[in-house]
C-alpha cells in the first residue's frame, strides 16, 4: 500500500491566531503531500518495504537498501514527523499537562516552566530547518533534542512524544523571520491529550 497524505482533525484555520490558514493549508496538501509522493517513488524500486511500518524504517535506516536510505531518511522522516506534528496541535489547546507526562516533565526537568525553556532553546537554536523533540529515550527518561532536516528522533532510538516544526515553511507566512514568536505562540496549541496518550503508550 502507497504512503497517503493523513486528514488534519481539524479545518486549516483552528489554529488561528497562532497558526494561519494559509500557512497550514500550504504546509499539509503542498509541503506534507510532497514527502508523502517522493517516499512512495523511492519504495517503488523496493516494493515490499510498502509493507513495512515507516516507523520501522526510520528506527533502522541501516536496513533500508542503501539507493533509497537518503530518500526514505528525508522523506520518509518528513511524512512521519508531520503526521505527528498535526496530532499534537488543537483548537484550545495550551496549558500545562496534569497527567503522567505532567508528573514527569516535573520530575526530568524540575518544573513545566524549565521543560518549557529548555525545549524553546532547542527550537531556537536549531540551525537552517529542523525540529525540536520531547521525547522517551531507551530508560524511560524524558530528554529535549533537536534534528535537522527531516530525520527522526527514531533514528536515534528515542520516542517522540511533542514535535515542533521550524522549518521556515511552518511560519514564515505570518511571522517572517520571528521563529521565536511563532514558538511563543505554538504554545497555545499543544494538544496536550495527544502527548498524554504518545507518553503513555510508551511508558504503559
Ligand atoms: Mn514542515
Amino acid at each position: 500500500m502507497a504512503h497517503e497524505l493523513p486528514k488534519l482533525g481539524y479545518d486549516y484555520g483552528a489554529l488561528e491566531p497562532y497558526i494561519d490558514a494559509q500557512t497550514m493549508e500550504i504546509h499539509h496538501t503542498r509541503h506534507h503531500q510532497a514527502y508523502v509522493n517522493k517516499l512512495n517513488v523511492a519504495l517503488e524500486k523496493h516494493q515490499a518495504l510498502f509493507d513495512v511500518p515507516l516507523r520501522d524504517l526510520l528506527k533502522d535506516l541501516q536496513s533500508v537498501p542503501e539507493d533509497i536510505r537518503t530518500a526514505v531518511r528525508n522523506h520518509g522522516g518528513g511524512h512521519e514527523n508531520h503526521s505527528l506534528f498535526w496530532r499534537l496541535m488543537k483548537k484550545g489547546g495550551g496549558g500545562q499537562p496534569q497527567g503522567p507526562v505532567g508528573q514527569a516533565i516535573g520530575k526530568q526537568f524540575g518544573s513545566f516552566q524549565e521543560f518549557q525553556e529548555k525545549f524553546n532553546a532547542a527550537a531556537k537554536t536549531r540551525f537552517g530547518s529542523g525540529w525540536a523533540w520531547l521525547s522517551v529515550d531507551r530508560s524511560g527518561d524524558l530528554l529535549v533534542s533537536s534534528t535537522a532536516n527531516q530525520d527522526s528522533p527514531l533514528s536515534a532510538g528515542l520516542q517522540p512524544i511533542l514535535a515542533l516544526d521550524v522549518w521556515e515553511h511552518a511560519y514564515y507566512l505570518k511571522y517572517q523571520y520571528r521563529r521565536p514568536e511563532y514558538i511563543d505562540a505554538w504554545w497555545h496549541v499543544v494538544n496536550w491529550e495527544c502527548v498524554e496518550q504518545n507518553y503513555q503508550e510508551i511508558v504503559g
